[in-house]
């Protein structure tokens, strides 16, 4: 057995080629850190289970796996081969070309975030991008904040706290990551008063309902799920219409707010921000990075004087908008000002895609590696929208004895020194399943070459 005091120093260790090129690229603190950490457990490994001392090769492979570990980072693009479009365990909406360089340009220099370029004095960053809101939405006012949770909080505690707000039962909503209406009513100190029954609610139900604690109606899109069968539901223009007769607002938490009419692409209609502020609104309130397809953000439009409001509310600075989310925003609304939104907004080319250009990529896949079989099957919009509903699409599939093992092959494939992208797919009747509908055509060579190197371990 080889004795402790053949484990080389610290500085023997920083002083070979080795040493020397990782202090190159990692620095002197993490590599030093490294070099104890790896110099402690051989230690302690030798002590405790009498291990043998390890040569410096092996040491100095150890410090240099630690150090990749340690410098890399936990959020690092992936390819979503998955056909699910707006996968909000991915990030969402990727976002355009244009919002990416707004988002350089605006980061990476000294901006007019807060301040008021003509009189040179502080300006504010409540400003950006609402003339385009308004302008595209025929709104009076717009608001940006952090995310759309955060614009039903403030809705909610600007305005209704301390009053009832009333609410269908069918609409009392969680969505992922535990946003649940009710708990939110309660952090805005609103009192939820629930009206109807699960799958039934009447105007009448509303009008019984509104007493003079009352101060507004909210209507929650029901985002994740659908009620079908025996239901029914007022519209949003008769909910606003009693409501505005007894002088109590209607707010309207849309969730997605798709510009654009799903329905155009076979989808069922998702709920349009601009139908909602026709049909009587006083407020509505969508995100950022689902149906726009931009950045994290929670937009609220409508009535000039409760906008108002809501920005001189203390709430509103605990939760502004960043301004890479509000450059990004801007550059994503112009698209949808300049009618190329299906052109611009990889959101919209994935979803308004036909299933033969699919089809033509994922054979271009097969052929590539000489594997796999193109099915018909289907893409999904996900991220809190349109659920039930699906795109029909072709995706290139892999019948091998352990699925679950060779999709947990491309999430991690070759960890170490040069990670390859790492590729989400998804099981679909027992087979490997990935839809090009959601790959990026820049991922496409990536994609290829992890598949080659883990279907080659297969
Ligand atoms: C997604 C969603 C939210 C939350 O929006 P975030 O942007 O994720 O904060 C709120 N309400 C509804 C109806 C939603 O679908």
């Amino acid at each position: 057995m080889k004795n402790l005091r053949s484990l080389p120093s610290v500085d023997a260790l920083l002083g070979t080629s080795l040493g020397e090129s990782h202090l190159d690229t990692y620095g002197h603190n993490l590599t030093v850190q490294a070099i104890r950490e790896t110099l402690g457990e051989a230690r302690s490994a030798n002590l405790e289970r009498e291990a043998q001392i390890p040569g410096q090769d092996e040491l100095l492979a150890d410090i240099g796996r630690k150090l990749h570990v340690w410098a890399s980072p936990t959020l690092y693009p992936v390819i979503n081969a998955s056909g699910v479009i707006l996968h909000t365990n991915l990030g969402r909406a990727p976002l355009s070309v244009d919002a990416l360089n707004a988002i350089r340009d605006v980061g990476g220099q000294y901006s007019t975030l807060e301040f008021d370029m003509e009189k040179g004095t502080r300006g504010s960053r409540l400003e950006h991008a609402n003339e385009m809101l308004t302008r595209l939405l025929d709104a009076e006012a717009a608001l940006v904040v952090n995310n759309n949770a955060s614009a039903v909080l403030l809705m909610l505690k600007a305005l209704a706290s301390g009053y009832k707000v009333v609410i269908a039962r069918s609409q009392l909503i969680e969505i992922g990551g535990g946003f649940r209406i009710p708990d939110v009513m309660l952090q805005s100190g609103a009192e939820l008063t629930e009206v109807g029954t699960t799958n039934r609610v009447h105007l009448r139900d509303y009008e019984q309902t509104f007493d003079v604690e009352t101060t507004a109606v909210l209507r929650a899109h029901r985002s994740n799920f659908a009620i079908v069968g025996f239901t029914t539901e007022p519209e949003l223009k008769e909910i606003a219409q009693v409501a505005h007769n007894q002088g109590l607002y209607v707010f309207d938490d849309l969730g997605s707010g798709a510009l654009l009419d799903t329905a155009k692409y076979g989808l069922e209609h998702e709920p349009m921000v601009q139908e909602s502020l026709a049909e009587g609104a006083d407020l509505v309130c969508f995100s950022g990075d689902k149906l726009l397809g931009g950045p994290q953000a929670g937009i609220i439009v409508g009535r000039g004087d409760l906008i108002e409001r809501l920005k001189n509310h203390p709430l509103a600075r605990a939760i502004r908008a960043d301004k890479m989310a509000l450059a990004a925003l801007s550059a994503t609304l112009l698209h949808y000002l300049k009618g190329e939104a299906e052109e611009k907004i990889p959101l919209w080319q994935m979803i308004a895609a036909q299933p033969e250009e699919i089809r033509h990529r994922a054979e271009a896949w097969r052929e590539a590696l000489g594997r796999g079989e193109v099915v018909e099957t289907q893409s999904t919009v996900g991220g809190g929208s349109l659920p039930g509903e699906s795109l029909p699409t072709f995706a290139l599939t892999f019948r091998v004895s352990h699925p679950q093992a060779l999709l947990a092959g491309l999430r991690t494939s070759s960890p170490g020194v040069s990670r390859s992208p790492a590729v989400i797919g998804r099981i679909q009747d027992e087979r490997v399943t990935l839809d090009p509908r959601t790959v990026l055509l820049h991922q496409e060579k990536d994609l290829l070459k992890t598949l080659e190197s883990v279907l080659g371990t297969q």
